[in-house]
Parts: C-alpha cells; sequence; structure tokens
C-alpha cells in the first residue's frame, strides 16, 4: 500500500495544545516554557516536585545490529508510545534530538516514519529550541579560551601538542576536520593544527546528556580535560576559567522539550549524543522527569543492543541509578536477511532484488545476530521484547520464523504494523511489552566501579561482543596507564568500535566469534564521566555525499519547508 510522504503526513496532524498534554504528565504550568506553539521546555525541578508520584515503568528499546537499510527503532518507539497509550497506559517517548549532519547528509530527518511520527517535524530536525547551538557555542568558547591562554602567555605551560580539544559545527563538513589555526601576524595568536568534529561528538553533548541537575552540568564541565601540561599532568576546563561560562550558555539547553506524535503522545526530546565515542542515547535529565509523568517511559537507545543498549544499561542507568523494567529489540526480514551474508546491501541503493523473494530460509540465517543481542539484554537481566517491524514487502512466513527464533531463544514477540496503521499497528507490541515490564526484573550492571579500565573493556568486549580477548596498541596502553594515574580508573567505559558488526569489522555479519578487539587509542571524556576506547577509525566530522539531501530540502513562498524526509 502507497501511504503519503512523512512530511505530508506530517503536515496534516491535528497537534493538541501542549499545556493539555503537560497537564496529562501532571506538569504544572509554573514549569513550562514555551517556544512558539508546538515545543515547551520543561524546567529541571520538574523530577523534584513530581518525585511523590508513582515511578513510570521504563522501556528502553534497541536492535539487531543496524543495517544499510535501516530496522525502524525510531518509528518502533513511536508506534510502541502510540500503541501504550491507546491501550489505557498513560505513557511519554524521550528521544535524541536529531543533528542536522544527517538530515542534509544521508539519512534525511530522524523523526520516525509514515504514521508514528513525531512532529512538527520540521521543527524537530532543524534548530529545534537551539540547544546543538548552545552546545556548538559552549564547546567553541573552550577552544577559545585555550587558544587565548596560549596566547597571552600559557601561565599552565598547556603542551600545545596535547591539545585533544578541538572545534565543533552541526553540519557534515569534511574540509574542516584538519585546520590550521592562528595564521596571520603575531596578534593573530599561536598557529597550530586542529580541526572540526560534528557537534553531536562534543564532549559538551555527552556531559549534557548525563547531567542530574545544572549543578551536575556546572560540576562536569568543569573537569573537562583538555590536555596536559609540560609535566603531563590534565590541564581542565575549570583551571582555564572557561566551565562557568559554558554553565551560562547551557542553562536552557540543559531543559528538555516537550513535544509530541501525531497520536499526541508526549514527547521529550533532548541531547543528541553521537552513538560511537559517546552513549547514543538521550538525556538522564529528560527521563528523570518523564519517569514521574506517565505509567510508561519508553526510550530509543541508539545503534544494536552491543551499542546503544550496552550504554544505556552500564552508563546511562549507573548515572541515574534508574533501573529498567523491559527492552524491546526491533529486529526486520530484512536485517536478518542482510545478517546471513548471503546479500550485498548497500546504503542509499534499493534493496537487491532477490532479497524479496520469499525465503523464511534467508531469514533464518541470520538469526545469530538476533539471539545474540537477545542474549545481551538478558545479561542486564532484562528479557527483551522483539518488534518485529513488518515492511510492506515480507511476507508472513518470514514474520513467522523471526516470531519462532524469538520463542526459541525465551523471548516474547510482536509484529507492528505502526509505519503504516499508527499506534493500531503497535497494540499487539504495547500489550506483551506491558506483560514483559509487570514481571519482577534483576537488572544487573556488567561490571562494579571499582574494576580496573582493563577489566571493563573485557567484561564488554568477552560477553557482549563475544570476543576471545583485547588486544592494546602501545599508545593505547601508555594512556589507558594514564588514565588509572589520574583517578579515571572509576569510570564506566565506551567502546567506540563500529556500529555494523557486533565485532569490530564492519563487514562481519551474524555474530562473529574468533577474534579479539583491537583497541588503537584510550581518551578521557572526563566531563561526561567516562573512558572511551577507539577500535578501529572513527569518524567524528562526516562528509555529504555526491547527491545529499540537501539538494532535495527547500522553503516555498508561504515559508513551508518541502523535500525534508
Ligand atoms: P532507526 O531509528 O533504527 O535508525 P528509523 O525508525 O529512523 O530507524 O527508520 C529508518 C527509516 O526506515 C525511516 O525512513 C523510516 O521511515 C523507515 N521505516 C521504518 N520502519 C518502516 C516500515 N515498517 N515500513 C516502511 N518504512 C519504514
Ligand atoms: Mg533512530
Amino acid at each position: 500500500m502507497q501511504i503519503p510522504s512523512d512530511l505530508e503526513i506530517a503536515r496534516g496532524a491535528r497537534l493538541e495544545p501542549l499545556s493539555n498534554i503537560a497537564e496529562r504528565m501532571g506538569i504544572a504550568p509554573h514549569l513550562l516554557e514555551p517556544y512558539g506553539e508546538s515545543v515547551m521546555k520543561i524546567r529541571l525541578q520538574a523530577a523534584e516536585e513530581l518525585a511523590d508520584r508513582p515511578r513510570a515503568r521504563y522501556v528502553v528499546v534497541t536492535a539487531v545490529t543496524p543495517t544499510p537499510l535501516g530496522e525502524g527503532k525510531t518509528t518502533t518507539t513511536v508506534g510502541l508510545g502510540d500503541g501504550l497509550n491507546r491501550t489505557g497506559r498513560r505513557t511519554t517517548l524521550a528521544l535524541r534530538q536529531p543533528s542536522m549532519g544527517p538530515v542534509f547528509g544521508i539519512k534525511g530527518g530522524a523523526a520516525g516514519g509514515g504514521y508514528s511520527q513525531v512532529v512538527p517535524m520540521e521543527t524537530l530536525n532543524l534548530h529545534l529550541t537551539g540547544d546543538i547551538h548552545a552546545v556548538t557555542a559552549a564547546h567553541n568558547l573552550l577552544a577559545a579560551m585555550i587558544d587565548n591562554h596560549l596566547y597571552q602567555g600559557n601561565e599552565l605551560e598547556l603542551d600545545p601538542h596535547s591539545i585533544t580539544w578541538r572545534r565543533v559545527l552541526d553540519i557534515n563538513d569534511r574540509a574542516l576536520r584538519n585546520i590550521v589555526t592562528g595564521l596571520g601576524s603575531r596578534t593573530d595568536g599561536v598557529p597550530r593544527q586542529t580541526g572540526f568534529d560534528i557537534t553531536a561528538a562534543s564532549e559538551v553533548m555527552a556531559l549534557l546528556s548525563l547531567a542530574t541537575s545544572t549543578r551536575d552540568l556546572r560540576a562536569r564541565l568543569g573537569r573537562i580535560i583538555v590536555g596536559d601540561n609540560r609535566s603531563g599532568k590534565p590541564v581542565t576546563a575549570e583551571q582555564l576559567g572557561a566551565a562557568g561560562s559554558m554553565a551560562a550558555l547551557l542553562r536552557d539547553a540543559i531543559k528538555p522539550n516537550l513535544l509530541q506524535t501525531l497520536e499526541n503522545t508526549p514527547v521529550l526530546v533532548h541531547t543528541g549524543p553521537f552513538g560511537n565515542i559517546a552513549t547514543g542515547n538521550s538525556s538522564v535529565a529528560a527521563d528523570l522527569v518523564g519517569l514521574r509523568g506517565s505509567d510508561y517511559l519508553v526510550t530509543e537507545a541508539g545503534f544494536g543492543a552491543d551499542m546503544g543498549a550496552e550504554r544505556f544499561f552500564n552508563i546511562k542507568c549507573r548515572v541515574s541509578g534508574q533501573a529498567p523494567d523491559a527492552a524491546v529489540l526491533v529486529a526486520t526480514v530484512r536485517a536478518l536477511k542482510t545478517h546471513s551474508g548471503r546479500f550485498k546491501v548497500v546504503a542509499g541503493r534499493p534493496l537487491p532484488e532477490e532479497m524479496l523473494a520469499e525465503s523464511p530460509d534467508d531469514v533464518r540465517a541470520g538469526a545469530d545476530n538476533l539471539r545474540k543481542q537477545i542474549e545481551n539484554c538478558r545479561m542486564h537481566g532484562v528479557s527483551p521484547v522483539v518488534a518485529i517491524n513488518k515492511f510492506p514487502t515480507d511476507h508472513p512466513s518470514e514474520l513467522e520464523e523471526i516470531r519462532a527464533i524469538a520463542a526459541e531463544a525465551g523471548a516474547r514477540s510482536a509484529v507492528c504494523t505502526n509505519v503504516v496503521d499508527g499506534g493500531a499497528g503497535a497494540e499487539e507490541l504495547a500489550n506483551t511489552v506491558a506483560e514483559a515490564a509487570e514481571e519482577a526484573t534483576d537488572f544487573a550492571l556488567l561490571y562494579p566501579e571499582e574494576a580496573s579500565l582493563r577489566e571493563k573493556v573485557e567484561a564488554v568486549a568477552r560477553n557482549v561482543y563475544g570476543a576471545d580477548g583485547v588486544e592494546y596498541s602501545a599508545l593505547a596502553e601508555k594512556q589507558l596507564e594514564s588514565c588509572e594515574r589520574n583517578g579515571l580508573g572509576n569510570l564506566p567505559v565506551c567502546i567506540a568500535k563500529t556500529h555494523l558488526s557486533i565485532s569490530a569489522d564492519p563487514k562481519l555479519r551474524g555474530a562473529p566469534t574468533g577474534w579479539t578487539l583491537p583497541v588503537r587509542e584510550v581518551r578521557a571524556s572526563a566531563g561526561a564521566g567516562f573512558v572511551y576506547l577507539i577500535c578501529g577509525t572513527m569518524n567524528t566530522m562526516p562528509g555529504l555525499s555526491s547527491k545529499p539531501a540537501a539538494f532535495d530540502i527547500d522553503v516555498d513562498d508561504n515559508g513551508q519547508i518541502t523535500g525534508l524526509s
């Protein structure tokens, strides 16, 4: 069945006044800050003022390992929220704010799709309330203060070659990956090589997503390490005198944004940290509000269960002290067929013709990935519901095959058709998730804070990724020791590997075994509160393709945006 474009569907939305939606969440008017008619910010005191209300059941949506086709975590999250509301359970969603890099780059918007969308999608996908720009400004203020410190005599003896703090911009721009600053005359600064990352990759974004209060935000900003002094000791944003001003710039950005779905389910959209070098999860602050404002809070974790969900459990929940009641694992026929290794799938190209033929056998051939990701949720004490996101080209026998694979693994499952049918297409999923969430869970972090950084990496690599072990480069060994020496050994780890495989090799499908995790570099995100380990090549400033989405986007004479998908 042909459905209208996402933008056409979004245009037809009947928005409910947000004050009504907030009222249903129990959030009083004095806690709301309207930004126009269709977005409001919620003051952080909301979490405290609602503290005596019962806590919502907490549900995280994750997926099998992503393929270039898109599995539909956001659409399923939105559909599940609408489905839970339709079945009488007051539900709030918590999602990341999309970066403008992908919006104008390869992926298009990230507000869901079809009849499962967050609206207004133009507002969501472009500037929203300016939070991303505030992060950009705070990040670049620190960069300017570093260069000014060098120019003004470098009292802290910051070693210019050790500076890891770059600049950021929320646009895909490969030409800025490597730059030289401070060219010109003596009064134009001290020349040095640096570069730009996309704002989503900023440590400021990472720490904003984990901050539990304004005080905590301020403290985290102060702990940011920008480089070393001449005796190898870390130099922080606090020492540079930048942290207070950065916090001032982020005063409003720490407040979650309230929007709604096409079916008027409340959606908290807040922060958008990178999924590789950061958590890939929306903010703790939004969840702390949402958990008091409804019966269910459903949040999406980026990439597959080995990535976003692992960080949800071991970083986000560790910070917030909240334990999940259920997990949803999105799987598709096309993803499992891709994980069979029998097809060549390329991003941006149509599905190969052979993949459309009815073949439950090809689905089963990719089952290892689903089984491993089910296990990855279970090892944290949460038994996932497999959400089978139905595409129009799927055959009933293939959907049935995924149900059978889930059942053999002892997991509940439900087929959802919400992209075409809206929340009505996710009622079975909603009932199944509610059943799972009502059962007692035994949430467990994978490693204690006191374990050494090496033990933590080992725990994730062996248990979650299925690796035989971990191998460190000489540089990584040195950096790991320096982290421990500088008192960062008690932090959780965020492993920056490819999201396209459970292994560190993006070409390997399924659930690879018999491999070793290669750690190339170790970096401290002391402000965000984790140590990240770079395994393979990480691109933190994407480029644009030969046909970027920017070619199609325009604005008509009435100021309406066109071509956004
Ligand atoms: P993720 O959050 O996992 O990256 P999204 O929910 O953003 O994935 O979906 C990726 C793309 O696939 C979107 O363009 C979405 O509209 C489309 N999509 C998702 N599910 C379906 C479906 N069941 N039928 C058709 N298109 C879908
Ligand atoms: Mg998504």
